[in-house]
């Protein structure tokens, strides 16, 4: 009896652990503000998991367990962009974030007014635009029967960020006609579709080749069975 509770307080201790170990834990960082100096606080994932995370055809992804956190933040005392990686580490720690302010996910207006007022390196501006994208998305998301509608600078933006993908290589093409199914160019859809692609991609072709069948626009869900 007693060895048999011994081994039941083992299995829930490990099952307690294991969940521990994947559930999302968040790590503050505080950071200077290179504009103003002010200490602010950053938000960072210590652990998390992607269990019932959905996967969108732009490429985003929402976990509940692994919240996304912006590479480019706003600073919530003077509204200055800067890049978290660039910026100085003041501390870490819960305690030490106490009473500082958060940093802000920029609009996607102020990070397309960030990418036209410099020359930045490519995965740089790739990692932007792709957030200015998924930003605009995010309106029709999670709407039923959406019908989506681009502003002439948002169709700039989709435009640069399908630009540079090789054609040649089968998540570039696939990439690239999700673009151009979004800004409704069915014709230039189904050119970049017809293509000999791997079986790997299978599914993910086939569910999006239904969705321009149907003339939708909209970023969708990956789901089973659709
Ligand atoms: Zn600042």
């Amino acid at each position: 009896m007693k060895a048999r509770i011994t081994l039941a307080m083992a299995c829930f201790i490990g099952f307690i652990l294991c969940s521990a170990a994947v559930a999302y834990y968040p790590a503050l960082i505080v950071r200077e503000c290179p504009h103003c100096k002010a200490h602010v606080v950053q938000e960072d994932t210590l652990s998390g998991n992607t269990i019932g995370a959905k996967y969108y055809t732009d490429g985003k992804r929402e976990a509940k367990m692994l919240p996304d956190h912006p590479a480019l933040v706003k600073c919530p005392v003077c509204g200055g962009l800067f890049w978290v990686q660039e910026s100085v580490e003041v501390d870490v720690g819960f305690e030490a974030a106490e009473g500082k302010q958060k940093v802000l996910a920029p609009s996607e207006k102020e990070m397309l007014n960030f990418l036209t007022g410099q020359e930045l390196p490519k995965e740089k501006e790739f990692y932007l635009r792709m957030c200015c994208r998924w930003k605009v998305n995010d309106a029709w998301r999670h709407v039923a029967n959406a019908k989506p509608s681009f502003s002439p600078e948002q169709v700039k933006n989709l435009e640069a960020l399908s630009a540079p993908f090789d054609e040649s290589l089968p998540g570039h093409r696939i990439l690239k006609a999700e673009i151009a199914r979004e800004l409704g160019r069915f014709d230039e859809y189904l050119l970049l579709l017809s293509y000999q692609f791997d079986e790997d991609y299978g599914f993910v072709v086939s569910f999006i080749r239904k969705l321009a069948q149907k003339k939708v626009r909209a970023v969708k869900p990956f789901e089973q069975g659709k």
